[in-house]
């Protein structure tokens, strides 16, 4: 074993014996090394009994003398890393140890996504970071978008995440409140009832012209504002803030705060009539919720004004926000806008397409919940937006994967190959290359399928090696690849290529999500579907197994004889 290894070894051994009154342990120092050296998990069994002799080492000299020698020899160990490197996020202002509230408030009028996933996860750490809280809030005060499934698709995908939240409400329920600040904001002025039609509104807005409703008094007011509870039609009358019709940043000419739907609620079906719009539910919200940190993307920037303004004029707490950069895979859109067409118009399967960005479309595909936290922890923490490849994203999912998914054999666009002299009527494979994931039996009898694409480059005379049996040299191509076994010895320099026994061959399908959008327009063979041969054994794999098909890929069983190609 070399120098720099037992070298590197003995370093993380002080650390931890120094930090642990001057005793190190095995058991703390494997997996230290291991982490911090994944490379070296192949050789384990040579490692553990090094490390093993230079815990005994370590532990027989002073706590003073471990210091001393890590002060000289590892000084980079000592350097304390700052806490926001735990998982990269930078530290917040005005943060209080244990006092820290942030929410993840998703409206539930659709699937989640990748870009909720990254929300959620950003104010999970930051709960987490500070030891605070997180308040998970629905923010449905929009019936005529919101749905019962959306209430749950979100929550499933959260769960699903692991993202573990202190506490779950929705904003619909806090309507009588919602309805008092209305009402406080109209009495003192700060608000006016408007019945001018959608035309006449944007175009005062665009010329900054004052509306005339907003010179009405407050009996005026008050008669319209409870004729908007109970008489008034959708689009009659809106509750406006008394803004600033100057206002360079336009949200501030006096928005709405709120309108009529009069479409039947989710939950509170015909209960209220009046709904707050975002601004004005989510300031209030956030504010009664005691959160301290609103986390939100960067597209919202310019309603920071009004989210302050609301909270002054009613004298409420305010809340810090703050802003982050949307997230979104290139290619791949997030919006609802672009997605749902796809679904209605049945381009794709469903929200769970396996080319889609939504949570349950990544959890079919074999994407882990943890790679996604792992991901979006290691995008900068930076407002510019995210168009981040989904490569990054895999390559995550790759090392989590890799050691827990079992190894099997597949033949893509099958070809047959007969072993004229073939002696053997079963072969024993592992599953897993370096991990005990036990054995499997394959029965064989010289008849097989291989890979299309390898039977493509095959002439005769070629010698190839079938993995795990024999190797072969192939005597005929047409009509069917026939070959006859040369030996069984070790040879780099021949091809070494996967097979399926014919007897036992499972029929698959093998589904490959591609890039969804080429250029903003829908690329039609963005899903590819691939005829597959594989080994007996998958069929007693569970659905959501994740395997890796040597030569091929990653793929999760999706169900009985399809799986859905992960990443390579
Ligand atoms: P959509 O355009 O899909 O409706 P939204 O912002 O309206 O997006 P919400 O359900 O209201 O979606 O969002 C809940 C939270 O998730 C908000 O804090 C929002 O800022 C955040 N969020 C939504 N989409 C993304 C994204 N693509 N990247 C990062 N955060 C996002
Ligand atoms: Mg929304």
């Amino acid at each position: 074993m070399d120098d720099e290894i037992r070298k590197s070894i003995r370093g993380i051994a002080l650390l931890n014996a120094s930090e642990h009154d001057g005793k190190t342990r095995n058991d703390a120092v494997i997996s230290k090394v291991m982490g911090s050296k994944p490379e070296l998990r192949e050789k384990i069994k040579e490692i553990i009994p090094i490390i093993s002799e230079i815990v005994n080492e370590v532990n027989t000299i002073t706590l003073l003398m471990q210091k001393s020698e890590l002060e000289t020899k590892f000084p980079e160990l000592l350097t304390v890393k700052p806490k926001q490197d735990r998982v990269g996020l930078p530290l917040l202002d005005d943060a209080e140890q244990g006092k820290v509230v942030t929410r993840f408030p998703p409206e539930p009028n659709g699937y989640p996504h990748i870009g909720h996933a990254k929300a959620a996860i950003i104010d999970e750490e930051y709960a987490r970071m500070y030891g605070g809280k997180l308040i998970f809030r629905f923010d449905d005060t929009n019936p005529e978008k919101e749905r019962l499934e959306y209430y749950a698709a979100i929550k499933v995908g959260l769960d699903w995440l692991g993202v573990k939240y202190d506490h779950i409400k929705n904003t619909s329920d806090d309507m009588e409140l919602i309805y008092r600040k209305a009402e406080e904001f109209i009495q003192s002025g700060y608000a006016y009832v408007c019945t001018c039609n959608k035309e006449t509104i944007s175009k005062n807005r665009r010329e900054m012209l004052s509306c005339k409703c907003s010179f009405g008094d407050l009996t005026q007011n008050t008669k319209r504002w409870k004729d908007m509870l109970e008489k008034y039609k959708p689009g009659e009358a809106i509750v406006r803030f008394r803004g600033n019709m100057h206002s360079e940043n336009t949200v501030m000419r006096d928005p709405t705060l709120l309108r009529i739907i009069d479409e039947s609620h989710p939950i509170h079906k015909n209960k209220y009539r009046v709904w707050p719009n975002y601004d004005f539910a989510v300031s209030i919200e956030d504010s009664v919720d005691g959160v301290t940190h609103a986390f939100r993307t960067k597209e919202y920037e310019l309603r920071n004004e009004l989210y302050y303004a609301i909270l002054d004029k009613l004298q409420m707490r305010k809340p810090r926000v703050l802003e982050f950069s949307r997230l979104e895979f290139d290619g791949m859109p997030v919006s609802k806008r672009i997605l749902k067409p796809l679904v209605q118009e049945g381009k794709v399967s469903g929200y769970d397409d396996p080319r889609l960005p939504t949570l349950e479309a990544m959890r079919r595909r074999g994407i882990v919940p943890e790679a996604i936290r792992k991901f979006v922890l290691s995008l900068s923490f930076t407002k510019s937006d995210t168009l981040a490849p989904f490569e990054t994203l895999e390559s995550f999912n790759r090392k989590i994967i890799d050691p827990t998914s079992m190894r099997l054999f597949i033949a893509t666009d099958p070809v047959k190959l007969i072993v004229k002299n073939n002696n053997l009527t079963e072969v024993e494979i592992s599953n897993h290359p370096q991990k005990d994931m036990g054995k499997r039996k394959i029965r064989i009898d010289g008849s097989f399928y291989i890979s299309g694409n390898d039977a493509k480059s095959l002439k005769v005379g070629d010698e190839v090696r079938l993995l795990e049996i024999y190797n072969i040299k192939i005597t005929k191509i047409v009509p069917n690849i026939e070959a006859d076994i040369t030996d069984n010895n070790f040879k780099p320099e021949i091809p070494k290529i996967q097979w399926v026994p014919s007897q036992d061959a499972v029929k698959i399908e093998v589904l490959i999500p591609k890039i969804l959008f080429v250029n903003e327009q829908f690329n039609e063979n963005s899903l590819e579907i691939k005829q597959a041969l594989t080994e007996p054994y998958y069929l007693e794999l569970n659905v959501g197994a994740e395997i890796q098909f040597v030569r091929y890929g990653y793929c999760r069983k999706d169900s009985a004889n399809q799986v859905i190609y992960t990443h390579k």
